[in-house]
């Protein structure tokens, strides 16, 4: 077991294993999202600060913006998994990854909140 690198961080990688994200600390909640973008990437959010992810990619990964492109949704050039999204102005300090690249044992830990950005009343 590698007890003390877990310690030190906690990593989120894509299915080729090109993307890492490196995190301090493991996500205490997780975000379901309805909106029309989140549904179909089927993506669960854990937000950070900028400082707290270190994001290491083999090479440079694919985005994609929408609704006035002030985030970019990142995904794995090779795979195709969705990695994060990352703002665009240097001024907004928030990120999001997807929590679903976590080791299995890591994510179960997290509370899952429902958020309804969808409006579809499916969650109270
Ligand atoms: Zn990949």
């Amino acid at each position: 077991m590698a007890q003390s690198d877990e310690e030190e961080g906690i990593s989120a990688t894509c299915h080729c294993g090109a993307v890492t994200l490196r995190l301090s600390r493991a996500p205490a909640e997780v975000t379901h999202c309805n909106c029309s973008l989140c549904r179909r990437y089927g993506t669960l959010w854990a937000y950070y600060t900028k400082a707290e992810v270190t994001i290491l990619s083999a090479q440079p990964t694919d985005t994609y913006a929408w609704n006035g492109r002030h985030i970019d949704f990142h995904r794995c050039a090779h795979c195709g998994c969705v990695t994060h999204w990352y703002p665009r102005a240097e001024s907004r300090d928030r990120l999001g990854i997807n929590a679903r690249l976590l080791e299995p044992a890591v994510l179960d830990r997290a509370r899952v909140k429902q958020a309804d950005s969808g409006g579809t009343g499916l969650f109270h």
